[in-house]
């Protein structure tokens, strides 16, 4: 993928008035599955995004491909088994990027083995053929054994189920190689600024400005789909001023930990926390992941910033489950996601996580809501709608069994290069060069040639993009992202062609933000 040319493309478009046949504003799961969707289907597709792809909430996730244990207890049965199917086919489509995982329910009270026991049976028989593992009741010991760190006082047993495990922008940045190898154009750090109208008033195209060039660009297209999580609202007011809002904002954070916090690789799942909440701790890229809170917001962010109550409460309800309770110096990053929740009744954690799709009377089609795990399947429904809606012509959707990029059956033995899947052979290929082989910090994995690949081949434009997504460096551990800053930018500058001051003014930025994931 490279960006001068999707924006040359982009270009020549508008020049020839050759209309897309969809426009998708925002590059996070949602629209990303959208353009992977359409264009796999043979439908001229442009995809723009205001920062790096996946720069929103889909890089700020739990991690989880799962059916939503909790949706369960709220009785939504057709989304946990539509989320079951969809974690089925994410895991088949893309396995070097999804994997099983084990999570351990404790349990301290004598009703919770039957209570958790039933549930999760139910959780196995909903997922049918697309099963990750049978749940099955735990002794205590059983129970140890596979969570060594778990506080045994009071401990009676514990319930064992499988559910999946992803990284989250990592699969967002392969989501658009994928489209892009189906001839989908894509342009990050290019806004929507407007929308375009035919004479009737219809939407029929978007103004982007090109935040590196300054250009300003349009894109005309027979459909647009606004696919911009917590900043829908602000797209749909584009095409009226008067829209009703439809999302609101529910802000969750996680804390990350030394693995020691968490020994074993199975995943602790607290089902009902003081706040009437599901708290996990997972194993994660060698850490341990703790999270998340429910916190409704009046306004959404870009980069929204934890509450100390927020931090307070994960701490004080992992300590309870933990035999060494971790205290905010044991925090190595607090990372911050943003929920767009399909507006309704009651608290946001009551909220559904069912999509919504919607037309406006301008043609605009916003696809909202939903979840990373389903959006396969909201990409479908929301093309299904483009087709309709613009008389597209287009194959059937082939996306239940299209290989993710870079798929890869047994990618265990690439070891910390397993997310690239098909890709490390190539980055390996750099690592040649003994000055690419070295690792960027003695705390993360990390390589040199990483950066490189990440700039020649998937898009990356900054040293936030190689730290917070490309690598997970800044979600893993803030400082040794920090002490990272410079050789990235270094080797940024060169594959980009930018200059020293270039660098010099990269390495300030992105310590100034990587200060919002440290704990002090
Ligand atoms: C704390 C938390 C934990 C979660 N955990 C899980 C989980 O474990 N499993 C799971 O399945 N789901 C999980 N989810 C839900 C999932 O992450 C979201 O449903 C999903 O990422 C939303 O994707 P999106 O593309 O709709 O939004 P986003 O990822 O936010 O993408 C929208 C994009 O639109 C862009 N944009 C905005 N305005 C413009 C504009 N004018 N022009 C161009 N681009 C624009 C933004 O920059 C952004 O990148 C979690 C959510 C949160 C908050």
């Amino acid at each position: 993928m490279r960006r001068e040319e999707m924006v040359r493309t982009i270009r020549e478009r508008a020049h020839q008035k050759n209309p897309w046949d969809i426009a998708v504003i925002g590059g996070g799961a949602t629209g990303m599955g959208v353009a992977v969707d359409a264009a796999a289907r043979g439908l001229d597709v442009a995809l723009i995004e205001a920062y790096d792809f996946g720069k929103g909430t889909s890089s700020r996730s739990t991690k989880l491909v799962h059916g939503g244990v909790r949706y369960l207890e709220q009785g939504n049965i057709p989304l946990v088994m539509s989320a079951l199917k969809e974690r089925g086919l994410m895991r088949q489509n893309a396995p070097h990027l999804v994997h099983d995982l084990a999570f351990v329910v404790p349990n301290y009270s004598w009703w919770e083995a039957p209570f958790y026991g039933i549930g999760l049976k139910l959780y196995d028989l909903l997922a049918g053929q697309y099963g990750f593992g049978v749940s099955k009741l735990l002794t205590r010991e059983e129970t140890l054994e596979r969570l060594p760190a778990l506080e045994p006082e009071e401990l009676r047993g514990g319930v064992v189920y499988f559910d999946g495990q992803f990284d989250d922008a990592r699969l967002l940045i392969h989501l658009a190689m994928t489209a892009a190898d189906h001839g989908a154009t894509l342009v990050n750090y290019c806004p929507a600024t407007g929308l375009v109208r035919d004479a009737e008033g219809y939407v029929n195209g978007v103004h982007a400005h090109d935040e590196e060039t300054g250009e300003e660009l349009t894109i005309p297209a027979r459909i647009v789909v606004n696919a911009t999580g917590v900043f829908t609202d602000s797209i749909r007011r584009m095409a009226d001023p008067a829209a009703e809002q439809v999302v609101v904002t529910s802000q969750g954070i996680h804390l990350v930990f030394d693995r020691s916090f968490l020994k074993g690789d199975t995943a602790l799942m607290v089902p009902r926390t003081s706040d009437g909440r599901v708290l996990f701790v997972i194993p994660w890229h060698g850490h341990a992941v703790a999270g998340t809170t429910d916190t409704p917001l009046d306004a959404p962010s870009l980069e929204p910033k934890p509450l100390d109550e927020e931090i307070a409460f994960i701490l004080e309800t992992a300590s309870r489950y933990l035999t060494r309770p971790p205290s905010r110096a044991d925090v190595l990053a607090v990372y911050v996601g943003l929920r767009p929740l399909v507006k309704g009744e009651g608290k946001t954690s009551a909220l559904s996580r069912d999509h919504i799709i919607h037309v406006d009377a301008s043609g605009l089609l916003t696809i909202t809501g939903g979840k990373w795990t389903t959006y396969r399947h909201m990409a479908e429904d929301c093309v299904d709608h483009a087709i309709t809606l613009g008389r597209l012509r287009a194959e059937p959707c082939p996306t239940h069994n299209l290989r993710i990029h870079g798929y890869l059956e047994d990618s265990a033995s690439l070891g910390s290069l397993q997310v690239y899947g098909s890709d490390a052979e190539a980055i390996r290929t750099l690592a040649g060069d003994p000055a690419l082989a070295a690792q960027l910090h003695s705390s993360l994995p990390y390589i040199a040639a990483e950066v490189v690949w990440a700039a020649r081949a998937e898009m990356a434009r900054t040293v936030e993009d190689v730290l917070a997504r490309h690598t997970r460096a800044l979600f893993l551990n803030a400082n040794a992202a920090i002490a990272m800053a410079r050789p990235v930018a270094r080797l940024l500058a060169a594959e980009l062609g930018r200059d020293e001051a270039w660098a010099a003014a990269q390495v300030k930025e992105f310590c100034a933000l990587a200060e919002q994931y440290r704990v002090v």
